[in-house]
């Protein structure tokens, strides 16, 4: 593999990162359930119905992008 071929696959990786953490959550980072749309007036929001997450108030895409 060549040093060109690296720095190509280094560069797709860290656009792939910054693409996951521009995303929003399709679960809650602390328990897996899907988070639902709302409440209605305010799009954006995204809450769990667990009531322990809310995007993007409680969104850190430093720990939670991604998943
Ligand atoms: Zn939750």
């Amino acid at each position: 593999m060549s040093w060109q071929q690296l720095d190509s696959i280094l560069k797709e990786q860290a656009a792939e990162a910054e693409y996951y953490r521009t995303q929003p959550p399709v679960a809650c980072p602390r328990d897996g359930t899907p988070l639902l749309e709302g409440p209605p007036g305010q799009p954006g929001i995204l809450y769990c119905p667990m009531g322990d997450f809310q995007y993007p108030r409680d969104w850190d895409p430093d720990t939670m992008a991604g998943m």
